[in-house]
């Protein structure tokens, strides 16, 4: 062989390989945290821990309103199950909180002009007051936005209110639809009674044609009048749309025997593994223990509650001892009014300095990543960690982020972040007897939750 055949022969086959190694290592060098991160990922996997806390919440606790003694029972879970778990200085920190109860009766009928009547489902929203006994029976003006029924004005006047603008299927991510159409569920009882409307009847929130009502919080403002408030399944919004264009003087019943009673005192349940070098310096990590009193609340956010804790424990497992404190708080009542994460953000925490507060209320799908809300510096510095994340397809770090539960944390500067999931099948169980644990998948709950523990174990270290 010719010395310049064996010199390209090098050049073209050892000598990469060499650069290859070398690279490596560098990279290694350069890449901390890959080793506990790969251990991170082989527990929770092995072991889907999640699920089995899931499920025990979802089954054994079920629905749990807020105010209601299901919400008290599953403070008590949460309490137990991160004492079992060995997590320290396990604890309440009570609120108060708002207790409506929907009651037995929730009716609604279309009454066709000829005297036929069709059945339609219907749920009462939260915090909506009840109708009279014998429910209300009226005629409908059914409008797609606050704009055409101002526009519509005096036609409203005695009428059942039927919001019917659906969530926007064109968009990709479904929250971002959900915001478009949200509206009328949250304050359509005002603007109908604005304008004279006796009813709210709102097209449940989500994209999926079926015959489940969603609920969902609804509000009242003192200065006008409160009108009842029902959410109507997509299969009965369509079919009355459908009547109203060769029916148009048909007519609603509505019936709905809830109502709210006094306020009650509840908590945060909250666990930590306290950090062995800056303890005062906390990172939260939580999602909201309430749930609506349609389904389990499985998804929503049974599965943050599970997340959260499964983080505290993988972490805990591995013998890993974080620098800072790792906090796991569950939140009581996202749903009806954020008592407890107003609650937690406001109280004195004398030398406490929280780093970040990460939430989880997205559901239990396939974990993305996670946005960062915040400046510019405080995302560069996270971003940075998402090789981490890469092996289980969650390294998307993107900018804006956070969650309800951590929003008034936000507001006192504390960097929120929130886990990004998948999305596309979210709103077909949101808030609806659709929420149960047989909607979740183990494997895919257990990533999020491996996410959150290297995302939270890496910040604990490092900080931001
Ligand atoms: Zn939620």
């Amino acid at each position: 062989m010719k010395f310049q055949t064996v010199l390209i022969l090098v050049l073209l086959f050892i000598l990469p390989q060499y650069i290859s190694i070398s690279q490596k290592k560098d990279a290694n060098a350069s890449r901390p945290y890959e080793e506990v991160a790969k251990q991170i990922i082989s527990e929770g996997l092995k072991s889907c821990n999640s699920y089995s806390l899931l499920k025990d919440l979802s089954l054994n606790i079920g629905p749990r309103l807020v105010g209601s003694p299901s919400a008290q029972k599953a403070v008590e879970w949460g309490m137990k199950t991160m004492k079992d778990l060995g997590f320290q200085n396990v604890r309440l920190e009570s609120c108060m909180v708002p207790h409506w109860v929907r009651g037995q009766v929730e009716e609604g009928t279309i009454i066709l002009t000829s005297g036929s009547e069709l059945p339609i489902k219907i749920c009462a929203l939260g915090g909506s007051i009840s109708t009279p006994e014998d429910g209300i029976i009226a005629e409908v003006l059914q409008v797609k936005s606050f704009d055409e029924l101002k526009s519509l004005g005096e036609k409203a006047k005695g009428k059942i209110v039927f919001f019917n603008r659906p969530m926007d299927p064109t968009k990709y991510n479904t929250f971002e639809a959900y915001g478009g159409a949200v509206n009328q569920r949250s304050v359509g009882a005002i603007e109908a009674a604005k304008v004279g409307g006796v009813t709210a009847l709102v097209r449940s929130m989500t994209l999926r044609l079926d015959d489940v009502p969603h609920t969902g919080a609804m509000h009242y403002v003192d200065t006008i009048q409160k009108i009842p408030a029902a959410a109507v399944s997509t299969i009965g919004a369509n079919l009355l749309d459908s009547l109203l264009k060769i029916d148009p003087h048909l007519k609603v019943k509505v019936k709905l025997s809830c109502q709210t009673l006094p306020d009650v005192q509840s908590a945060n349940v909250i666990g930590e593994l306290v950090g062995t070098e800056m303890p005062q310096e906390i990172i939260v990590i939580g999602g909201h223990l309430d749930s609506w009193d349609k389904g389990q609340g499985a998804h929503d956010d049974g599965a943050g509650c599970a997340h959260s804790i499964e983080a505290l424990r993988l972490i805990k497992t591995l013998g890993l001892k974080p620098k800072r404190t790792i906090r796991v708080v569950l939140f009581m009542n996202e749903e009806f009014g954020l008592n407890g994460g107003i609650a937690y953000a406001k109280r004195e925490r004398p030398g406490e300095k929280h780093i970040c507060a990460i939430e989880t209320d997205a559901g239990g799908f396939i974990p993305r990543g996670f946005g960062v809300g915040g400046d510019s510096v405080k995302y560069q510095s996270l971003a940075r960690w998402s090789y981490l994340l890469d092996p289980i397809d969650a390294g998307r770090i993107t900018r804006g982020g956070g969650g309800a539960d951590i929003s008034e944390l936000g507001k006192l500067g504390v960097t929120t972040i929130g886990l990004r999931v998948d999305t596309q099948r979210y709103f077909d169980y949101h808030h609806s007897d659709n929420d149960t644990i047989d909607k979740v998948n183990e494997r895919e709950l257990e990533l999020g939750a491996i996410a959150i523990a290297i995302f939270s174990y890496v910040i604990a270290e490092e900080g931001i």
